[in-house]
């Protein structure tokens, strides 16, 4: 029998290899396939007890699950506001949903994982 550690490490390394899938996809305009991705990505989750990770979840949009890809999905805008952070809003091109979320200064120095590279806005 599998450990529950297991079961949410195999969880994760499906994550990660669906949103690359998915992400490919929505690349290649094939936003259908994409779809079911994200959403298999969401059930993984669930069903491994895990989440999402973060990078990942803000890079599904919740209103049609298509991965928000900047400049083809999604158009990003940043606000900067000094030391506190950005402040950063999504829009899903596709269906116009929108959201918004603070980005903590040093965020990317941190942990590395900054979404697109230099500040295309
Ligand atoms: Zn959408």
């Amino acid at each position: 029998m599998k450990g529950k550690s297991e079961i949410r490490d195999l969880a994760r390394q499906r994550i990660r290899w669906l949103f690359k899938l998915a992400y490919d996809e929505t690349r290649k305009g094939n936003y259908g396939r994409a779809r079911r991705y994200a959403e298999l990505i969401i059930r993984v989750a669930e069903k491994g007890k895990t989440r999402v990770p973060r990078s990942i979840k803000r890079s599904i949009c919740k209103n049609c699950r298509v991965i928000l890809i900047p400049g083809l999905t999604a158009r990003v805008r940043i606000r900067s506001e000094g030391s506190k952070g950005s402040h950063v809003t999504v829009t899903c091109t596709l269906c116009g949903w929108m959201k918004r979320y603070y980005i903590k200064a040093g965020i990317y120095e941190k942990k590395g994982e900054g979404v697109n590279k230099g500040s295309k806005a």
